[in-house]
């Protein structure tokens, strides 16, 4: 239940689908208004029986994801969440980025966590912490949950909620559109905006919304991580403008205003959003390739944009340019957008047989 809404998911040999259980103003369920039924038992008997115009029969419910014990963990740290580095085991490197590692980790030998750990000197350790004071609030099923810190020497770890299959970004170049289509796409999106949309709601700016900084957990569950820390680390600006192609550049991701005059708003992350579309519509290929930071920032001046890729439709590159008005006030809120994916495959088409929705 979603915002108000019904859905039914529907696993279909491998692939799940979901589907949106319409209303009758006098309260009866449908999925098609040639076949109503009063109340959603009756739905589900019915769909049990015949698929009619489902992918599928409905058979077993899905078994409840255990809510996991990791949960726990940010909670007994509420007060106390500096720990001991002594009860983190880390177990296998994962990956890195610029500022350090992040390895696979068991807590207290029992809870299995993601643990960052940072270069010397990559941050202010009091900044860091508070930083991170405010980020450990913000919870919501579609943020990267961050579980407790160990600050007191070096390196910092930040240990946070584990994630099955890494970064979006390595998720979508391995898939390259074998397995992931359109429908799964927008469903992407549709989490990250609305992991964006209760930061908004919170008044927090991420700062450094990339594919790289989503995360894929299991049952397509996507994440943003990272929020808040492009604040805290200390980044040679000028270095940012000079690299090179290859290395990942923020600035192709950063607004224009945020670059020149560092205003950075909900509004440059929705920006940023635009650049993430375009990864996840590209299967995670370089915004702007073959061309150096410096020369994005200067065909952005001159009103250049992204082009539609191949095989995307215009209704998703629409979405992309709302993301890259010029004016940050014209940009949609994280809000708007969330709600415009959710209904993506709604607004301008219905069909009897299939009304597919994700
Ligand atoms: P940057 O340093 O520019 O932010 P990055 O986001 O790729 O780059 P990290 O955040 O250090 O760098 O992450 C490195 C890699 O570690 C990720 O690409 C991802 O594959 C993996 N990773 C990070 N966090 C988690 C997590 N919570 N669970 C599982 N894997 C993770």
């Amino acid at each position: 239940l979603l915002t108000g809404l019904i859905w039914i998911s529907v696993l279909d040999e491998r692939a799940v689908k979901h589907y949106r259980i319409r209303r009758l103003d006098k309260g009866d369920f449908f999925l098609t208004p040639r076949k109503t039924f009063s109340t959603l038992n009756e739905f589900v008997n019915y769909y049990t029986r015949t698929s009619d115009g489902l992918c599928a029969r409905l058979g077993k419910p899905c078994l409840k994801v255990q809510v996991p014990t990791t949960f726990d963990l940010s909670y007994k740290t509420v007060d106390d969440w500096e720990i001991d580095r002594s009860s983190v085991q880390l177990l296998k490197r994962l990956g890195y980025g610029q500022f350090g590692e992040v390895w696979e980790g068991l807590w207290n030998n029992t809870t299995p966590v993601a643990v960052k750990t940072l270069k010397p000197g990559s941050m202010d350790p009091k900044d860091f912490l508070r930083e991170a004071q405010i980020m450990k609030n913000l919870r919501h099923p579609k943020l990267i949950q961050l579980y407790a810190v160990c600050t007191l020497e070096d390196p910092i770890y930040i240990i946070t909620e584990l994630m099955r299959y890494g970064s979006l970004q390595e998720y979508l170049q391995i898939d390259a559109g074998s397995k992931i289509h359109l429908t799964q796409q927008v469903d992407m999106a549709a989490q990250v905006a609305s992991g964006m949309a209760y930061l908004e709601s919170q008044n927090y700016i991420h700062r450094d919304l990339a594919a790289r900084n989503v995360l894929v957990g299991e049952h397509n569950i996507y994440k943003v991580a990272d929020f808040g820390l492009a604040r805290v680390f200390k980044v040679d600006n000028e270095n940012i403008y000079e690299q090179k192609e290859e290395i990942k550049l923020p600035v192709k991701w950063t607004a224009p205003e945020a670059i020149q005059t560092n205003k950075f708003s909900i509004k440059s992350d929705v920006w940023s959003f635009g650049i993430l579309l375009y990864e996840i519509i590209t299967y995670g290929k370089m915004p702007y390739s073959g061309r150096t930071g410096a020369e994005v920032i200067q065909m952005l001046r001159q009103n250049y944009r992204l082009p539609q890729p191949t095989n995307c439709p215009q209704k998703f590159y629409n979405i992309m340019l709302e993301c890259w008005k010029e004016e940050p006030k014209e940009r949609p809120t994280f809000q708007r957008l969330h709600l415009n994916l959710e209904d993506y495959f709604e607004a301008d088409s219905y069909s009897e047989t299939n009304n597919l929705v994700r």
